[in-house]
């Protein structure tokens, strides 16, 4: 860690208020309920072991009562957890509050063994008994839940053998996942400027992309080029390692390609993902013609890569943390006085963290917590308008979470491809409600290409991302262990067509897909991403087209949470997303987008 700097804010003082869950780190109710949990985890196992898999399959009386008690149980088990990590995330320099955490995890996990024969009982029953059961009106509280669970079940392996997989993954995948995790945060990059090097981490070198200056821009590019390379075959040998062991689990569990797992978890087919990226990169053209804007905005002869994340223009207004709290709930309040009900409590019960503090997490997040309390959110406000638009965005979380409590524990999470759907939507709300408010034209046009620039960050390079991935995976198929050139080669193939002659993209540039994390982590996670903002720039176009009536539909769409597949909700709007032709509808707002800026440009 570089030096510790103390800032401040306009949020100085906007500090969560945790007592709905517990009152302090060593409060001991979080031991009672602990233990409660635990109990009633063992009670369940005597309960319902060996009554689940049964000829015909248990009455559905017997499962309704199964499913409640294990809903209780879990967010019982996970209360202590919850408050853990969000004490933790607030001050991670509190080693009692680190502490804590380890231990609701501990005792979680311990709670948990009791119910995992549950799930393994309820996958064998055979699908006509099974069938049954989702079907019986008394269950169709939980009919999805079930229904999610026997999804896997053709891909499952023999109880033993699934014993087997778990306990190696410890020491084989997660392993090099953490290896590569731990490799990538102790990294340093040089910087090497005005005749000085300093060395930055990982995220402090990324910020520099950012700079205004362009001398600083290509030192932090070479920089982190170099930090790159010097820990080229390490992180090589890892992600040669991961996609062949991806391969080896997808070979066993009977998965005829490498994207199919990440497609069940995300309940979407492989048909409506191809026809969301070909449609993507039908639209390359807006992107380059983006960027040749972009060149001339900033007054460059070519426009490089170490230039895309550069500000239009270097001098932008603030806002403080009163005024960035009005414009928020205003843009909820006009869009449905319901949701601005909900986003109110958010800041008068003090749901949020937004203050900067020694030791907190970056970044923002929303958690829901569990049902019976309401959800939190953190961020780092720093007086600057792209602050606003992540308040507004987590505030979109919160909503959600918020109102799909009603759906249960079990049930109110959604897959990655609309988990981002109403806090993007939020974001969209409160854009349009700051370029009302800035009517200057160089702040407008600065929001306008920041919005752009996000578009494009979380469609179109999410789709590159993925296109390296599978080309990746399959060279690896064919070829056996790839080099890094050979990686790199990928790379900036699948990167070509999207920056065209637009962007030049420099000799250093090839390497540097060595620290993407998602590549690890979540193998073809990303074009969930893209999924989710072109889904969201397609319910604002038909909210814009449908006003007022469109909105209890889109706020029923939120209460359902994760009750039903997301084609099957979004249904319920019209929307349907294995049209091919339905992507367009974003892709065009997009590039509307695009000669909006244009025209402003020229009126500059
Ligand atoms: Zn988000």
């Amino acid at each position: 860690m570089a030096q510790v700097q103390q800032q401040s804010s306009s949020a100085d003082g906007v500090a969560w208020d945790l007592d709905g869950l517990y009152r302090a780190v060593d409060d001991p109710q979080i031991a009672v309920d602990l233990d409660a949990a635990l109990r009633r985890a063992q009670a369940f196992e005597d309960t319902y072991r060996g009554r689940i898999q049964v000829d015909g399959g248990p009455s559905p009386s017997l499962l309704l009562t199964a499913l409640k008690d294990l809903e209780e149980l879990s967010e019982l088990m996970d209360k202590p957890a919850v408050y853990a990590g969000l004490l933790h995330a607030a001050k991670t320099d509190d080693p009692a509050r680190g502490a804590l955490l380890a231990r609701t995890r501990e005792q979680g996990t311990a709670i948990n063994k009791h119910v995992i024969f549950f799930d393994l009982e309820w996958i064998k029953i055979p699908e006509p008994d099974a069938r049954k059961l989702i079907d019986a009106p008394a269950l169709a509280k939980y009919r999805h839940f079930l229904e999610r669970k026997r999804a896997r079940r053709p891909h499952y392996l023999s109880e033993p053998e699934e014993k087997i997989l778990d306990e190696k993954a410890v020491t084989g995948r997660a392993a090099f996942v953490r290896l590569f995790d731990e490799t990538v945060s102790s990294m340093t990059f040089p910087l090497k400027h005005d005749g000085r090097t300093e060395l930055l981490s990982m995220q402090q070198i990324n910020a520099k992309l950012y700079d205004p200056d362009r001398s600083i821009r290509q030192a932090a590019a070479a920089g982190l080029t170099e930090g790159l390379e010097n820990n080229a075959r390490l992180l090589t040998f890892i992600f040669n390692t991961l996609v062949h062991d991806h391969k080896s689990d997808c070979d066993l569990r009977h998965f005829a390609d490498p994207m199919d797992p990440r497609h069940l978890a995300n309940e979407i087919s492989n048909t409506v993902v191809e026809a969301l990226m070909t449609a993507a990169e039908s639209h390359h053209a807006t992107v380059q013609r983006y960027y040749h804007l972009k060149r001339r905005l900033l007054k460059l002869d070519s426009l490089y890569d170490y230039d895309r994340y550069a500000p239009v223009f270097a001098e932008q207004p603030t806002c403080d943390w009163p005024q960035a709290r009005r414009i928020v709930l205003e843009s909820y309040q006009a869009f449905a006085p319901e949701a601005g009900m909900v986003v109110q409590r958010f800041f008068e019960d003090r749901w949020i963290d937004a203050e900067l503090r020694q030791g907190k997490r970056s970044g923002a997040f929303s958690s829901s917590a569990v049902p019976s309390v309401h959800p939190y959110i953190l961020m780092n406000y720093t007086d600057k308008l792209r602050d606003v638009m992540t308040l507004a965005h987590e505030l979109g979380h919160g909503l959600h979470q918020y109102l799909s409590r009603p759906v249960g524990y079990l049930q109110c999470d959604t897959p990655l491809t609309t988990a981002e759907m109403a806090s993007v939507f939020g974001e969209m709300l409160t854009f349009q409600r700051l370029l009302e408010l800035y009517p200057e034209p160089r702040t407008r046009l600065a929001l306008l290409c920041s919005k752009i620039e996000d578009g494009f960050a979380t469609v179109f390079r999410q789709v590159v991302l993925t296109r390296f991935e599978q080309s990746m995976h399959q060279a690896r198929r064919d070829q056996g262990e790839l080099s890094t050139d050979q990686i790199s080669a990928l790379w900036m193939a699948a990167n070509r067509p999207m920056h065209g002659d637009a962007v030049q993209l420099t000799d250093g540039y090839a390497c540097w897909w060595l620290y993407i994390g998602h590549f690890i982590h979540v193998p073809f996670y990303c074009y969930a991403y893209a999924f989710g903002e072109l889904l969201v720039l397609a319910l604002v176009q038909k909210y814009k087209q449908e006003g007022a009536a469109f909105v209890p539909k889109y706020l029923e769409l939120l209460a359902s949470g994760g009750s039903d597949a997301p084609h099957v909700l979004l249904g319920k709007l019209g929307v349907d997303v294995t049209d091919p032709t339905f992507w367009e509808l974003g892709l065009r707002l997009l590039q509307g987008m695009v000669v909006e800026a244009e025209e402003m440009a020229k009126q500059l």
